[in-house]
């Protein structure tokens, strides 16, 4: 199911209140490329296709904070704490990963090391197969559905950023960056990390509040009890499916006192 988030008040399409994650993916504006719909991705001008962020459900974005002397200390740190959890929920963490630039406002679809040929008009911009003829029959200013796109403020079909016949990589290819695991002396990552960690207890207790619920409505008893499981443990400051940012030394959601020696790492979980 595909839901859209509204970005002024975390209110899903069908009416329920956004979960963690989604209102995560809602406040970072996630490009629409990274959906996973199998296509080559493009880069896309056209801002209003950020806010529809679709139900994909299998990528969560995480920030953990590790003290650490270096770079390479936090991260492998920060895989220490996740191994202890893997397989319950999630299969496999990288550092970035689709999420790629969130501490610091690197864009990694701007870096051409992340570009590749597209394979769907091989290179040309100008797809000729079934599809390109079908498409154009309809709207003759077709390009190319793996590099190009509809621009609805044009009107018409353009190419990504990267140009005719380029598109960007799948995020697992994407080059990794320093940009992913850095100090909290940094006053970027430190606004970063400030902003997706607040609200995040009361807004989690919302959301399960709602959820229960709906459960009850329906005498889900078993869903009931993992709500109310879910609940204790966000009431206890438990490490959990949906903590946003967790600091790994004091083992808790909300963030430290001080910032002195600490480093966030950032994961992209897949489900
Ligand atoms: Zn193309």
């Amino acid at each position: 199911m595909n839901v859209v988030v509204s970005k002024a008040s975390h209110k899903r399409d069908d009416g329920l209140v956004a979960s963690p994650s989604e209102r995560w993916k809602e406040s970072i504006s996630l490009p629409a490329y990274v959906n996973g719909d199998g296509r080559p991705r493009v880069k896309q001008e056209d801002h209003s296709l950020k806010h529809q962020i679709k139900g994909d459900n299998m990528h969560q974005p995480m920030i953990l904070l590790v003290k650490s002397q270096t770079r390479m200390e936090a991260g492998t740190k920060a895989f220490k704490f996740l191994d202890r959890y893997y397989c319950n929920p999630w299969d496999g963490a990288e550092t970035g990963g689709r999420f790629s630039g969130l501490l610091t406002g690197y864009d990694p679809t701007d870096d051409p090391t992340n570009w590749e040929i597209c394979s769907l008009c091989d290179g040309t911009g100008f797809q000729v197969d079934l599809e390109g003829f079908r498409e154009r029959d309809e709207d003759p200013s077709f390009t190319c559905s793996g590099c190009g796109y509809f621009d609805q403020g044009k009107d018409s079909w353009v190419h990504g950023s990267a140009g005719p016949g380029l598109c960007v990589k799948s995020p697992t290819e994407w080059k990794e960056v320093d940009d992913d695991i850095m100090p909290l002396s940094d006053e970027r990552v430190r606004s970063a990390v400030t902003r997706f960690a607040q609200d995040w207890k009361a807004h989690r207790l919302r959301y399960i509040e709602q959820r229960s619920q709906f459960y009850i409505s329906r005498n889900n008893r078993y869903m009931i009890l993992s709500e109310l499981r879910t609940r204790d443990a966000v009431l206890e400051d438990e490490f959990i499916e949906e903590s946003m940012v967790f600091d790994t030394d004091k083992c808790s959601n909300a963030l430290p006192d001080s910032f002195d020696g600490y480093w966030a790492v950032l994961m992209d979980l897949h489900l």
